[in-house]
């Protein structure tokens, strides 16, 4: 069986695409079904890679280390399809393989043009992981809104591909807005409007997610359903949900979108499996206290820029039966010897997350931030900078150098404790020129983080230039702080712990990126278990 279904997004953006397409692709694994989701980003850049969380979110990296679009990390949370640079798919991409070719000949003479050799590019793109043997329905979201001047060759790559294989094959799902006007009425004309413009793409919408703040009635989706050509059914409530998106496909399947699309694209009928979901819904609706978990970082203003990390720590919640509250500390407030007007910023917080990042801004802060939670006893859970971060309040206040620092942040310091990695040396292009991707790190016996992971061997993905400098590593070790977990030939440093803490566990990948509702990472599930005991008077007066 090979399936494909387009999710397209009209009238403005930001209208969580990512997660309708991620619930759908849940749903039809609920189903038994294998699937695959691709992300077509219209914009010219080549990966996400160099873009600023402050403009487009995090950056999420894949196993083979693609630096790609925050839905992937959307895909990862929902489903288990398997994610690579394959499925990611950008203009920039697209272009640089088409003037490739034509440097190269290859065209033969032709005039190479938007269509066919653009769309044919992203049709073969597309075709690459829909053809997968192993694969029985691909999912491909359609990035920008339709209308925007970008995405036209990506929606004519799509009405070629629903042609050639047929409405019983191929299938199309625009998610579009019903805002609501002051006075509180709900509108359906920005969606007619949207709709009406894929139309005049060529592509007729087979299923209307409306996104809007409260269900919308009957009477509202018939009139959408007259107007759009989309059938009674077909068009589904996607309301807000509280107190998070996972509720989503349970949202969906009540609706009974699952079966629609199963009936729309001539798939038999079968059991739908959703009790993991309901479960996860279940735990976050109704848990058993709630924890403060403050993050430390320096692009606070921007929900996304850490998305993949507040989730982790929503199934580190998951895991241990508690509602986690994520209390965005920005650096700056701990620069004054760790307080500000407003008071002592750890007053109240059980736990402490410092997540990565680059660039100097907020460095000293997450450095006294570490320093006080360090001495506080609070657990602390440093990823990628947020363990560089733990390594120069160590060397600063334990080992008394004053001016130790991450090569990163100052090129002149006596002791840069953190410093370039050899290969990086000399490098001078930015784009997908770090250290990415999975690789192995062998963890020490008797440390909290090989009883976290409960083995020795584990695999994760790295995004970094920076390491912990080897020059320093018996200065570090001799005065105590633990490297709990190396490469495996013991070239890189790959995690430290804190001693005499009852949490305080840095590591230089990025668990965030495989963490599920489903299946929470364990190290965020330690962590917060941690957090638990540390306050546990705290989560049990909270509860409810
Ligand atoms: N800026 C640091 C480095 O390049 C940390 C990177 C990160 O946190 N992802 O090593």
């Amino acid at each position: 069986m090979k399936k494909l279904i387009f999710v397209t997004g009209g009238v403005c953006s930001s209208l969580g695409k990512g997660v309708a397409a991620s619930s759908m692709g849940a749903l039809m694994e609920a189903r038994g079904l294998n699937v695959r989701m691709i992300k077509v980003d219209p914009y010219i850049n080549v990966d996400a890679g160099t873009m600023s969380p402050y403009q487009h979110g995090e950056v999420y990296v894949t196993d083979d280390g693609a630096e790609t679009d925050l839905d992937l990390g959307n895909y990862a949370r929902f489903t288990h399809s398997p994610l690579s640079r394959a499925n990611s798919i950008t203009t920039g991409q697209v272009y640089r393989d088409v003037i490739t070719k034509e440097r190269e000949g290859r065209y033969l003479g032709h005039t190479v043009q938007v269509i066919p050799h653009i769309t044919d590019n992203i049709k073969e793109r597309i075709k690459a992981i829909f053809l997968d043997p192993d694969a029985d329905i691909t999912i491909v979201e359609v990035g920008g809104t339709v209308g925007d001047i970008e995405s036209i060759p990506f929606l004519e790559a799509a009405r070629q591909m629903i042609h050639e294989l047929g409405k019983k094959d191929c299938l199309t799902v625009h998610l579009t807005l019903i805002p609501q006007v002051s006075g509180g009425e709900l509108k359906t004309k920005p969606t007619q409007h949207s709709v009406k413009e894929l139309q005049e793409m060529g592509i007729q919408p087979d299923i209307l997610l409306c996104r809007s703040s409260e269900p919308i009635d009957d009477g509202m989706r018939k009139k959408i359903s007259s107007f759009t050509n989309v059938s009674f059914d077909a068009v589904i409530s996607a309301y807000d949900v509280a107190p998070s998106v996972y509720e989503l496909p349970l949202v969906f399947h009540a609706q009974k979108l699952d079966q629609i699309i199963l009936e729309k694209l001539g798939i038999e009928s079968r059991h739908s499996v959703l009790t993991a979901w309901k479960k996860t819904v279940d735990c976050l609706k109704n848990p058993k206290g709630r924890l403060r978990i403050g993050v430390v970082g320096k692009y606070m203003d921007l929900g996304d820029a850490y998305k993949s990390v507040y989730e982790s720590l929503v199934h580190g919640g998951i895991a241990n039966d508690v509602a986690i509250d994520i209390i965005k500390l920005d650096s700056a407030r701990f620069e004054k010897n760790g307080c500000d007007e407003a008071g002592d910023p750890l007053a109240g917080i059980d736990g402490v997350l410092i997540p990565g990042g680059f660039g100097e801004r907020g460095i000293e802060g997450m450095i006294e931030a570490a320093r006080l939670a360090r001495e506080k006893k609070i657990p602390l859970f440093g990823i990628c900078l947020g363990m560089q971060i733990m390594v120069i309040e160590w060397a600063r206040t334990i080992l008394g150098w004053k001016d130790a620092h991450s090569g990163e942040f100052d090129s002149n310091t006596s002791h840069p404790v953190v410093s370039l990695l050899e290969e990086q040396r000399g490098i001078t292009s930015y784009g997908g020129t770090m250290r990415l991707g999975k690789s192995l790190s062998v963890l020490k016996e008797g440390t909290l983080i090989k009883a976290a992971y409960g083995s020795e061997r584990i695999f994760e993905r790295h995004r970094h230039r920076y390491e912990v400098s080897n020059q320093y590593r018996s200065d570090l070790e001799g005065s105590g702080l633990l490297l709990s977990g190396l490469t495996e030939g013991g070239e890189l440093v790959e995690s430290v712990q804190w001693p005499d803490h009852p949490w305080g566990v840095g590591v230089q990948f990025h668990p965030e990126f495989i963490s599920s509702p489903v299946s929470p990472h364990p190290l965020f599930a330690s962590f917060i278990k941690a957090a638990k005991k540390n306050a546990p008077t705290k989560a049990e007066a909270n509860k409810g």
